[in-house]
């Protein structure tokens, strides 16, 4: 449109957004892999939800695979990473058996989360997980004790359905990325019920999860459509969508990239929100602001409600190559 023709829009940019200090290492790790050991570079489960990244990461010589008997044997002197996510104990085990070379890109903040269950069944208590069934990093916490220590509770309805009795044995830890409120409900949920449950010694949900989602509530409130930059298997990214409407945005989506705006069915917009998942990079959000620009006259109105200065150093292995940020 030319400009004198652009109807005006206001474009709440939440921050903090993208990114997170996991996901940024767990993509330097993949790189610098690339970097010291050449390609082919083997990656079980995508390094992180996203396509974009995946497929950068494919183009320099990533190769992804879903389970280790993928890795042909002629290169099992390949490097293979473990994603982000965090994986079952088994997987270690299975590449040490399978004599490879493993790089494993766990987020810390997940390896935490195994240790607070770790340590509830050290102290005699049968492990509740509160988490979405079949993410990959719910089999990886469960995949931490032996079959049996852990039951997995996604509603507080799986709350209802449990017995075991005051709950002097049971304990407790959550999935990195929910939903703080529903996980509150949950929790309280468990704590009338069995009065006696351990918490983890400190949340299970991380910082990231926890100030995007805090960004988009004071964000969503009065849009006409908030924007979440994400791929559909991002667990935060999802949450980031329903926080916005619960919020109070009028419509709230989840879009890949600019091209999967349904700009004909928007309606009216006056101002709209945008943020972007812990797995997003910031270029899709930078092509999304243009997308708009393109369309409307738009005034930016940068909503920071956090600075985050996290940064988890690389794997000990890694980090004698020149970090040169990917
Ligand atoms: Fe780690 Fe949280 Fe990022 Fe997941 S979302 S990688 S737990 S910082």
């Amino acid at each position: 449109l030319p400009e004198a023709a652009k109807p005006p829009l206001t474009l709440r940019l939440c921050e903090p957004r993208g990114f997170c200090a996991g996901v940024d290492r767990a993509i330097q790790i993949v790189v610098l892999a690339l970097k010291k050991h050449g390609a082919p570079v083997y990656v079980r489960h995508e390094i992180v939800h996203n396509r974009f990244v995946v497929e950068g990461l494919r183009q320099q010589g990533a190769v992804f695979i879903e389970e280790l008997h993928e890795i042909p044997d002629e290169h099992r002197d390949r490097p293979v990473v473990f994603s982000a996510h965090g994986v079952p104990k088994s997987v270690p085990e299975d590449a040490e058996a399978r004599n490879l070379f493993f790089l494993d890109a766990t987020c810390p903040l997940v390896s935490k989360v195994h240790k607070q269950a770790m340590r509830h069944e050290r102290l005699g208590r049968h492990v509740l997980l509160i988490g979405h069934k079949g993410h990959p990093e719910v089999i990886g916490t469960m995949g931490q004790l032996p079959p049996g220590a852990v039951s997995l509770i996604e509603t507080e309805e799986d709350v209802a359905a449990l017995d075991a009795g005051t709950g002097e044995n049971l304990g407790f830890v959550t999935q990195t990325t929910l939903s703080v409120d529903d996980t509150a409900g949950i929790v309280a949920a468990l704590q009338a019920r069995f009065p006696l449950i351990q918490a983890p010694s400190s949340d299970s949900i991380c910082y990231a999860t926890t100030n995007r989602q805090d960004a988009v509530k004071e964000t969503a409130p009065g849009t006409d459509l908030f924007l979440t930059v994400g791929a559909p298997n991002s667990s935060n990214s999802k949450r980031l969508v329903e926080v916005a409407s619960r919020a109070g945005a009028r419509q709230s989506l989840l879009v890949q990239r600019a091209a999967e705006i349904p700009w004909d069915d928007l309606g009216e917009l006056r101002t709209v929100g945008l943020s972007a998942g812990a797995s997003a990079p910031e270029v899709v959000v930078d092509e999304i602001v243009q997308a708009f620009r393109d369309r409307y006259d738009v005034t930016l109105d940068l909503a920071v409600i956090r600075v985050e200065t996290e940064n988890f150093p690389v794997l000990r292995a890694l980090r004698d190559v020149p970090l040169e940020k990917a």
